[in-house]
């Protein structure tokens, strides 16, 4: 298989396994176990002398294809297919901590991700810093002879903030330190964090990987080694497997998943452009556009804008609530990433369990809304939006 390919083309044919019978389209293998023609092919294969599969929960032929493939489109040496994106998450941060090591953390991160740093490895004895992703110098100085894992998410949920992912990678290489990057909102066609430095990348497959609304799924990738020191035994004896018939859906969704970001961001950008002239909106946070407060970084580390749109609302939470109630095409949920729109009001929902002071770090208020575009006509969503800020 030829590491040359262009993104469009991996996403099709990338670690495709064909069985005896020739299909097309990559087969679902639905199977706990294999068998093993002897005693001996067996004793062999619990060795590691040959390749084949064990137990589903190690491994499996549909979720080998739908690994190769994310392995071939993020560079990666190996990776892991998980339940969820947060089954990735928490496997790739608490696979490599024990109790005295420390994290150093984006406060900006999905909710679940910062329960995990936050809450969860704290518990354990792993301590856990939060700083403002966004200047270097934080992270410098969060950092302790015992940080272990580093730890970010760009753009960021919601008010996509964007994080130098190179600069933060090399002050992890001066101590030792692992460096995760969940590149959810970025996607693998717009940022590869392992070119920028990064050493691990995580994603929820939940978004525009399966870009259809239908399952979870999630991934770790990473190199050889560190998979092999660090994520291959904890992945096996945790079971945070993904189910093969989600791997075999997954890998539909990234065949497509080239056209629908482009339609996704194109859509998006426009979007941005006519909201920012709206009256009723106070701000516009869109990568892409020359104002985002990090345009530098963008033009740095990413090679496109993104299929989410941030904005604030000058009438806050009334006038939010009654643009989401007012919309048509575009349905309020929390998900992202889908062929359909979706909005949020993220002060009442995803991030409804932070403090106000933490919101207000984080820059949501009331009348901050967050919008994923799907790959309906352009026209139609800006006839949405344009009839649904008539309503405040
Ligand atoms: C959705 C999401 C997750 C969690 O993924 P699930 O598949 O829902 O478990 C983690 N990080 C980011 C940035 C996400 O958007």
């Amino acid at each position: 298989m030829s590491k040359n390919w262009r993104p469009a083309t991996t996403l099709v044919h990338g670690g495709t396994l064909r069985s005896p019978y020739g299909e097309t389209s990559e087969a679902i293998f639905l199977t706990q176990g294999f068998v093993y023609e002897s005693s001996e092919a067996a004793e062999a294969r619990f060795k590691g002398e040959n390749d084949g599969y064990i137990y589903a929960r190690y491994g499996s032929p549909t979720n080998d294809m739908f690994e190769k493939r994310m392995c071939m489109m993020e560079g990666a040496e190996d990776a892991r297919a998980m339940a969820s994106g947060m089954a990735a998450v928490a496997a790739a941060v608490l696979c490599q901590v024990k109790a005295g090591d420390h994290i150093v953390a984006a406060r900006a991160l999905f909710g679940s991700c910062r329960y995990v740093v936050e809450t969860l490895a704290p518990r354990y004895g792993v301590e856990c810093t939060l700083v403002d992703g966004r200047d270097l110098a934080n992270w410098e100085a969060a950092i302790r002879p015992n940080t272990k894992v580093m730890f970010l998410e760009s753009p960021t949920n919601p008010t996509l903030e964007v994080i130098d992912v190179a600069g933060v990678a090399k002050l992890a290489d001066q101590i030792g330190a692992k460096l995760i990057v969940d590149n959810v909102f970025a996607t693998p066609l717009f940022q590869k964090p392992l070119e920028l430095g990064a050493h691990v990348v995580v994603y929820s497959a939940t978004k525009h990987i399966d870009g259809q609304g239908r399952c979870l799924g999630g991934v770790v990738l990473s190199s050889k080694e560190w998979i092999n020191e660090n994520l291959h035994d904890y992945f096996r004896h945790t079971g945070p497997a993904m189910s093969p018939f989600n791997a075999w859906t997954l890998l539909k969704g990234m065949e497509t998943l080239p056209l629908r970001v482009k339609q996704q961001t194109t859509s998006a950008a426009t979007i941005a452009d006519f909201l920012a002239d709206q009256s009723a909106v106070a701000k516009v946070i869109y990568p892409g556009r020359k104002d985002h407060p990090q345009a530098d970084i963008i033009a740095k580390q990413m090679t496109g804008g993104s299929t989410l749109v941030c904005f604030e609302l000058k009438g806050g939470k009334e006038a939010a609530f009654k643009l989401q109630n007012a919309m048509e095409i575009v349905k309020i949920s929390n998900n992202l990433g889908d062929a359909k729109s979706l909005i949020t009001h993220p002060a009442t929902t995803t991030h409804k369990n932070l403090t106000d002071e933490a919101r207000a770090e984080l820059g949501i208020s009331g009348g901050t809304v967050r919008f994923s575009c799907g790959i309906e006509d352009t026209q139609d969503l800006l006839d949405d939006f344009a009839r649904a800020l008539k309503a405040i």
